[in-house]
């Protein structure tokens, strides 16, 4: 790939002990919407990752003496800080991942400014628990402290969104943080590192190191100071963390892969299902643990549905994310751009009909968008449940849509696969919509409706697809350690 000589690269530090550091060597982080080098991240190693992690332990005593209320105000003031700068973020977050610059703006800053004012107020309102034996002369209490140094690692789907709900419950717990973000997508990290100081927050409470995965976030891993891990990203990754933080019995919450089935039963209201599903297929180019990617359609339905479906995938273009219009942007990585491809052919090679995107429709690119990674959306019909497209995460712009005839029949195989993250049910039978819910495995589940969240309440996967919960409580009692009291009186 070429280099952007237009610009000038941007080099990127780590942020330790709330000074910005430089690294001896980098990695190349390229723009996925015109295939350029255009930044450079710091490949951190043991060395980085020491450093952050003895400044966050210098940091913690007086972070976790600070009153509930005195933290708040710090997370309070950050997010308003982000928020000042929302449109530079949201450049930045677009031109780093290849997001449409609508879908940044829309979503993924609001809602890393909205996970540090939930959790600001959310701090405020635990309560612990207490209950009495009479016969005894005893009350038991619980109290709640931050565990110490906490390790998050995220991926490079929803940058800052996903390392902020991390940051976020940490920090307001009292714990204090050495983040590592994706390789891939560090610049808004570092971009938030900046207004750290003007904030409140003090010198070690939140670090950055960048770097690889192998590297940084390994020796985060490994590090026997760092006694809890949050990490987001696939299940293979999952696996690897399990295993070399096994010997410190680390505490872990892995938020992991998803093959969302989405199940629309005959009597759905297909004018409210029809958009809703494209979104939830092709939304941040698929590039969502969230999205859809097995649609299963009642039988009567099913041409009718496969027609409009196609139909209204087909409005969306894909093309310059900074060009408003424009609904899919471009693919994280080359080599992921690739990997996406390959289940395309394979599905064809498998007999299966592709009806609209890739190998179909011609994508006509803007100057200076050609070497991008574009994919446009894809449908697949008439795929075998037991390929490799109806089995695997994708994790890009494809949707399978098979046809289905009973209730008991779509449950079996919605549930047929490893991951259980979430799934969407259409129908308008509400009996029918409990029912098949309650049957579903899966974390989540959505009826009429996709990605519609309250933080409060506990998010996360069955199966492989993680382990733990987030939300309110979830994340207070995940970044907390739990001791019971008893009082003989
Ligand atoms: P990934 O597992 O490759 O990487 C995630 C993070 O882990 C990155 O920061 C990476 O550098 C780091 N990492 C890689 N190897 C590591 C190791 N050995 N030790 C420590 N850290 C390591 O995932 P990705 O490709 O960046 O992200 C896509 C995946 O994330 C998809 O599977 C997607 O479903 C999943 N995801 C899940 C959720 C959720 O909430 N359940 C949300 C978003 C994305």
């Amino acid at each position: 790939p070429t280099m952007a000589h237009s610009e000038a690269l941007l080099v990127l530090e780590n942020f330790i002990g709330g000074k910005f550091v430089p690294c001896s060597s980098y990695i190349d982080s390229y723009n996925p919407s015109t295939g350029d080098v255009y930044c450079r991240v710091p490949d951190s190693g043991k060395e980085e990752v020491e450093a952050a992690v003895k400044a966050a332990k210098d940091a913690f005593p007086i972070w976790s003496s600070k009153s509930p209320l005195e933290r708040s105000q710090i997370l309070n003031k950050l997010a308003d800080l982000i928020e000042h700068d929302l449109e530079a973020f949201a450049q930045a977050e677009s031109k780093d991942q290849g997001k449409t610059i609508t879908f940044a703006r829309t979503v993924d800053i609001p809602r890393a400014v909205y996970n540090f004012r939930f959790f600001a107020s959310s701090i405020l309102h635990h309560v612990t628990e207490c209950t009495e034996m009479p016969t005894m002369g005893c009350v038991h209490y619980t109290l709640r402290a931050p565990v110490g140094v906490a390790g998050l690692i995220s991926p490079w789907n929803l940058p800052l969104y996903l390392l902020t709900w991390k940051i976020a419950p940490a920090i307001a717990c009292g714990n204090t943080v050495v983040a590592k973000p994706s390789e891939m997508t560090s610049v808004t990290a570092w971009m938030m590192c900046k207004l750290l100081e003007k904030a409140g927050v003090p010198p070690g409470v939140v670090n950055v190191v960048l770097g690889t995965g192998a590297k940084a976030g390994e020796a985060l891993v490994c590090h026997p100071d760092v006694p809890l891990i949050s990490f987001t990203g696939s299940t293979l990754t999952a696996q690897r963390i399990t295993e070399r933080s096994a010997p410190h019995c680390k505490r872990l919450s892995l938020e992991l892969g998803g093959k969302n089935p989405a199940i629309i039963f005959d009597d759905a209201d297909l004018s409210q299902c029809i958009p809703t599903t494209v979104r939830s297929s092709f939304a941040n180019q698929g590039e969502i643990c969230l999205c859809t990617s097995r649609i299963f359609v009642q039988r009567g339905i099913y041409s009718e549905f496969l027609k409009r479906f196609v139909a209204e995938a087909k409005k969306w273009k894909t093309g310059n994310p900074s060009d408003p219009t424009v609904s899919v942007g471009a693919l994280i990585s080359k080599e992921h751009l690739e990997k996406v491809r390959n289940y395309v052919k394979k599905a064809q090679a498998e007999g299966a009909r592709v009806l609209c995107g890739e190998g179909v429709d011609p994508l006509s690119l803007p100057p200076g968008n050609e070497k991008g990674y574009f994919m446009s959306p894809t449908v697949i019909a008439e795929v075998k449940d037991e390929s490799c497209c109806m089995q695997e995460e994708i994790f890009g712009p494809v949707t399978c849509v098979v046809a289905f005839d009973t209730e008991e029949e779509v449950i079996r195989r919605a549930n047929g696969v490893k991951y259980g993250l979430a799934a969407t049910v259409w129908s308008s039978n509400v009996g029918r919509v409990h029912r098949v819910a309650h049957r579903l495995k899966s974390g989540l589940v959505w009826t009429n409706c996709w990605l519609v969240r309250d933080l409060n309440l506990p998010f996360g996967g069955m199966k492989a697809s993680g382990i733990g919960r987030e939300g309110a409580k979830d994340s207070y009692e995940f970044f907390t350690e739990v001791k019971t009291i008893t009082i003989k009186h």
